[in-house]
């Protein structure tokens, strides 16, 4: 409980600061990816000054990024709540990625539920927590390997969808950290993806579950409640 605590406290103490700082940096960094991109037609392609401005410009929408996600816990809308049918939603987010899965030679599957699943949440938000996961999954799996998405209910009125990757996998030191905000493994990582996702799977009365081996492979669960007399 405590480790909660500091945890939302730390997230809503972030949150405040984000909306003023989003603000002041949004704007200068504008300019300077503005002007950079005046800049860099001055240089032919293969220039390496010309590739210096690239990296400018690639690092400003870095930065843009991270604010981005900054604002999104900054200022959490108030939820609108809808009937949601969870394989349609899963459906769309794939079809945002499933090119790149492709490039990759890696297989990317979402498994039809026995029958479909309607739950009431906030649709939108859900679909970023999922995209979340789905991106983290793809990041981490070598090609030839697999995200698997399956989904299933609950006689206790519960709904459950498993994200399936054979990534890399976590080892336990990782694992601990990863809802902490601006904990990455990665280079150019936020950090900021799946403290995002936990807040927004917990505000639709859900929890997020993340099962994982080194080498091996992670699945993230995502349990969310079924209206009562809509179940389906
Ligand atoms: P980011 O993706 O920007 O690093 P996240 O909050 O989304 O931030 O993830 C935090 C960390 O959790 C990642 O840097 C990575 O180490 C770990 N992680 C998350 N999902 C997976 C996964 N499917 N497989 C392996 N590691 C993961
Ligand atoms: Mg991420």
């Amino acid at each position: 409980i405590e480790e909660q605590l500091r945890r939302a406290e730390k997230l809503s103490t972030l949150g405040e600061m984000a909306a003023v700082l989003a603000h002041e940096i949004r704007n200068p960094l504008g300019s300077i990816r503005g002007t950079a991109e005046i800049l860099k037609d001055d240089y032919k392609p293969g220039d390496p000054k010309h590739e210096f401005i690239e990296i400018q410009i690639k690092e400003t929408e870095r930065l843009n990024r991270v604010v981005e996600d900054f604002l999104h816990m900054a200022r959490p809308q108030p939820a609108d709540m809808k009937p949601c049918p969870i394989q349609e939603e899963l459906e769309t987010i794939v079809t945002l990625v499933a090119n790149d899965a492709r490039e990759r030679n890696i297989k990317l599957v979402v498994q039809p539920p026995p029958s479909p699943i309607i739950i009431k949440a906030d649709g939108e938000k859900l679909r970023q927590g999922f995209l979340n996961i789905i991106i983290n999954a793809l990041q981490a799996t070598k090609p030839g390997g697999s995200v698997i998405i399956a989904t299933k209910t609950y006689a206790n009125g519960l709904c459950e969808i498993q994200f399936r990757d054979t990534g890399s996998g976590m080892d336990e030191e990782t694992r601990k950290r990863i809802f902490e905000p601006f904990f990455t493994t990665k280079p150019d990582g936020t950090g900021l993806g799946l403290a995002i996702t936990k807040k927004i799977i917990e505000s639709n009365g859900g929890t997020l579950l993340v099962e994982s081996e080194a080498d091996h492979g992670t699945t993230v669960i995502v349990r969310l409640p079924q209206p009562t007399g809509e179940k389906s």
